[in-house]
């Protein structure tokens, strides 16, 4: 069971990657609609520093040491408002499944929460603001709700997909109060936020491999 679930950490970590990689062209066009172009190179370059550093980390059976060395990684090789808000990310999801000492579903939900919370303290965006949060927020909402009526993980981060999906096309509907897109106010609608999209992207991506 534990073995199964290291090589399972890994098998999301490089799907993650392969999906973001892939996404690149699609990222780049949505950023240069509503900010500077540069979400999917960001990404990608966030996703090929992972890829070459995982084979050196820690111990796949430590999910919170191989977190905490995805998230200097991304630090390192990412530029941009995504780089400091997705090493934060993964910094305070590594934090909190070291905190709870378990890794289960429940445990990944709890994490996921606090991961979020932590870009909102640092970027400082609410829900309906027009960013990620607005795919993270409700995403990890989703999987709490979910775990809460059943034990079924699979389940859980299905929810947890299609609320990011959900949340990521009603950005097109929001007025940008934060990052590059706040410059261009009105003319974002229509256009959904690239930061959202690409997070509810990894979390089906996420979804699709625990499926499989
Ligand atoms: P930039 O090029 O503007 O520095 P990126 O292209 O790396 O930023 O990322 C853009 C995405 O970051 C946006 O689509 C949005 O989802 C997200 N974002 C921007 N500002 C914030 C913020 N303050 N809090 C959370 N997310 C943000
Ligand atoms: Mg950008
Ligand atoms: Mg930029």
């Amino acid at each position: 069971e534990r073995l199964s679930r290291d090589a399972q950490l890994r098998r999301v970590i490089d799907a993650v990657c392969a999906c973001l990689e892939q996404a690149e062209p699609v990222l780049t066009d949505m950023d240069q609609k509503v900010g500077d172009g540069d979400l999917g190179i960001s990404m990608a370059r966030a996703a090929q520093g992972i890829r070459e550093e995982i084979g050196n980390w820690p111990s796949e059976k430590d999910p919170a040491a191989v977190l905490r060395a995805m998230s200097s990684t991304v630090r390192r090789v990412v530029g941009g408002t995504s780089g400091p808000l997705y090493a934060i990310m993964l910094m305070r999801a590594a934090a909190s499944l070291e905190q709870q000492g378990r890794a289960d579903a429940a445990g990944w939900a709890a994490a996921f929460s606090e991961a979020v919370a932590g870009v909102m303290e640092l970027g400082g965006a609410k829900a309906g603001d027009r960013t990620m949060v607005d795919a993270l927020l409700p995403a990890a909402a989703a999987m709490q709700a979910s775990l809460s009526s059943s034990a079924d993980a699979n389940a859980a981060v299905a929810a947890a997909a299609t609320a990011a999906a959900e949340g990521a096309s009603a950005t097109a509907a929001m007025v940008p109060r934060r990052g590059r897109s706040s410059y261009i106010g009105q003319r974002a609608l229509g256009h959904p936020d690239p930061g959202a999209h690409a997070a509810a992207l990894w979390l089906a991506s996420v979804r699709d491999t625990l499926k499989a």
